[in-house]
C-alpha cells in the first residue's frame, strides 16, 4: 500500500508519503512561495532502518500544476516513488467541505463540483484545494482519489448550536452557519485518547483543544462533535496567533465608520494583525512565553489572554457535556507549552480538572497523561497528525474500491 498525501495552500504544497500495511512515512515534502521567483522546495525521504536523507531546491515554480510536477519528478529521483499511477491511493485535504460532506469521499465530478460551489465559503482555501486535485488528477488518472474535509467531523453539532441567532433566511439561501475546522485533527486525537484509556470513544466525553497557529475547542460526546469554536470561518473562538477569535461584531462597523476601512482591511486586521500579535507583536508562542518570563508585560498580557479565552471555553464546554471525561492538548502550543495547560486549566477544581505540575513539566513522547492523582477529568497530551489521518482515511476507502483495492497494495 503506497498513499500519497497533499495539502495545497494557496502558494504552498505540502506532501507525505505513506508506505506499507501500517502506512508509515517514507517521504515529506514541501514547496513554498509557489508563484514567486524563486520557491524553496524540500524533500526528506526515510528507510525502513530509520535512515534520513535530505533534498533540496529553489525552482521557478509558477503555480500548483508545476508544483505537482515538480513533485513527482522530485519523488522519481529520490528512488521513493518511480511513478504517481504506482499509489494506491491520494489522500487531499479539503478545507471546506459545507454541509455536503459528513465523512471522506472518493472524488469524481460531483465530489469536485461541491467543492467548487464551497469556494463561496472558503475562498482562501478551497480554490488552491481544489487545483492540487485536479492537477494530481490529471496526472495520475488511475489511482483513485479520495477528499477528506477539515469540516466533516463537526456536521454531527446539532442545529441550535451550528446556526448563528440571524435572520433565519440568511442560512437557507447563503448557508451562513457554524462549520468548524480542524476536524480531522480533532477526531484523531480523540481517538487516540479513546485508545489510551482503553475505552470505546462511545463512552467518553471529550474537550478537544488544538492550538497551533490557528486554535480551536471542539466538545465531543460519545465519539461526536456536539460544539467545536471556529465558525462559519476559522475566525471565530479563541485567541489565534494573528486571528482575534471572537470579538463584537458591531466593532467593525464602528471602524467602518470612524476609520472608513474597507473590508479587505478589516479582514486583514482580523485575520493577519490580532490575536497574540496584535497584543504584543508575535505570534510564535515561545518566544511569547520566553519575554513573559523575562519580564515583558506585553508578552505576559497576550499570553494571559490566550489562557483565559481558552478556559471559558473549558468551562463552558464541560456545560455542554454536563461534564467531561477527558481534556485532549494537542497542536504546536497544545502538545509543547506547558505553560499554557497550566494556566487554561488552574482554578477549575470545582469542575474535577486538577493538573500535576510535574507530569505537565514532562517531555515524553506520544501521549502525556497530566492530570493530579485527586482529577476526576483525565488530561492528556496527545500528538496530532493529520496527515496520518487523512492516509488512514484514503487507504480505508481505496481498499474497498475493487479495482483499486487490487492495485499495487
Ligand atoms: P500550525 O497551526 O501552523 O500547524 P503548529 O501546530 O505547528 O501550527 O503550532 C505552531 C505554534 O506552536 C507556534 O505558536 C509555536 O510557537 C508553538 N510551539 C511550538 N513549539 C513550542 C514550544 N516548545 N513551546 C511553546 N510553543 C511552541
Amino acid at each position: 500500500m503506497k498513499i500519497l498525501v497533499i495539502n495545497s495552500g494557496s502558494s504552498s504544497l505540502k506532501f507525505q508519503l505513506f508506505a506499507g500495511a501500517d502506512l508509515t512515512v517514507s517521504a515529506l515534502g514541501i514547496i513554498e512561495e509557489i508563484g514567486a521567483a524563486k520557491s524553496p522546495v524540500r524533500l526528506d525521504t526515510f528507510d525502513a532502518a530509520g535512515g534520513k536523507q535530505t533534498f533540496t531546491q529553489t525552482d521557478s515554480i509558477p503555480d500548483h500544476r508545476q508544483a505537482i510536477m515538480a513533485m513527482a519528478r522530485l519523488l522519481r529521483a529520490s528512488g521513493v516513488l518511480t511513478d504517481l499511477h504506482d499509489l494506491s491511493g491520494i489522500g487531499h485535504r479539503v478545507v471546506h467541505g459545507g454541509e455536503y460532506f459528513h465523512k471522506p469521499v472518493p472524488i469524481d465530478k460531483s465530489v469536485l463540483a461541491a467543492i467548487e460551489k464551497l469556494i463561496l465559503l472558503a475562498p482562501l482555501h478551497n480554490p488552491a484545494n481544489l487545483t492540487g486535485i485536479r492537477v494530481a488528477m490529471e496526472h495520475a488518472p488511475k489511482t483513485p482519489q479520495v477528499a477528506v474535509f477539515d469540516t466533516a467531523f463537526h456536521q454531527t453539532i446539532p442545529e441550535y448550536a451550528y446556526l448563528y441567532a440571524l435572520p433565519h433566511d440568511l442560512y437557507r439561501e447563503r448557508h451562513i452557519r457554524r462549520y468548524g475546522f480542524h476536524g480531522t485533527s480533532h477526531g484523531y486525537v480523540c481517538g487516540q485518547a479513546a485508545e489510551f484509556l482503553g475505552k470505546a470513544a462511545s463512552d467518553l466525553n471529550i474537550i478537544s483543544l488544538h492550538l497551533g497557529n490557528g486554535a480551536s475547542a471542539a466538545a465531543v460526546q460519545g465519539g461526536k462533535c456536539v460544539e467545536t469554536s471556529m465558525g462559519m470561518t476559522p475566525l471565530e473562538g479563541l485567541i489565534m496567533g494573528t486571528r482575534s477569535g471572537d470579538i463584537d461584531p458591531a466593532i467593525l462597523f464602528y471602524l467602518a465608520r470612524e476609520t472608513k476601512m474597507d473590508i479587505q482591511e478589516m479582514d486583514d486586521l482580523l485575520n493577519k494583525k490580532s490575536g497574540l500579535k496584535g497584543i504584543c507583536d508575535e505570534n510564535d508562542m515561545r518566544t511569547i512565553t520566553r519575554r513573559a518570563d523575562q519580564g515583558d508585560k506585553q508578552a505576559d498580557l497576550a499570553l494571559t489572554m490566550f489562557c483565559y479565552r481558552l478556559k471559558k471555553y473549558i468551562g463552558s464546554y464541560m456545560a455542554v457535556l454536563g461534564g467531561a471525561d477527558c481534556i485532549v492538548f494537542t497542536g504546536g502550543i497544545g502538545e509543547n507549552s506547558s505553560v499554557v495547560r497550566e494556566r487554561s486549566c488552574r482554578g477549575l477544581k470545582q469542575m474535577g480538572i486538577v493538573l500535576d505540575a510535574e507530569k505537565n513539566k514532562g517531555e515524553q513522547q506520544g501521549i502525556m497523561e497530566i492530570q493530579a492523582s485527586n482529577s476526576p477529568v483525565k488530561i492528556l497530551v496527545v500528538p496530532t497528525d493529520e496527515e496520518h489521518a487523512i492516509a488512514t482515511e484514503t487507504a480505508r476507502i481505496v481498499s474497498k474500491i475493487p479495482a483499486a483495492g487490487n492495485h499495487n497494495s
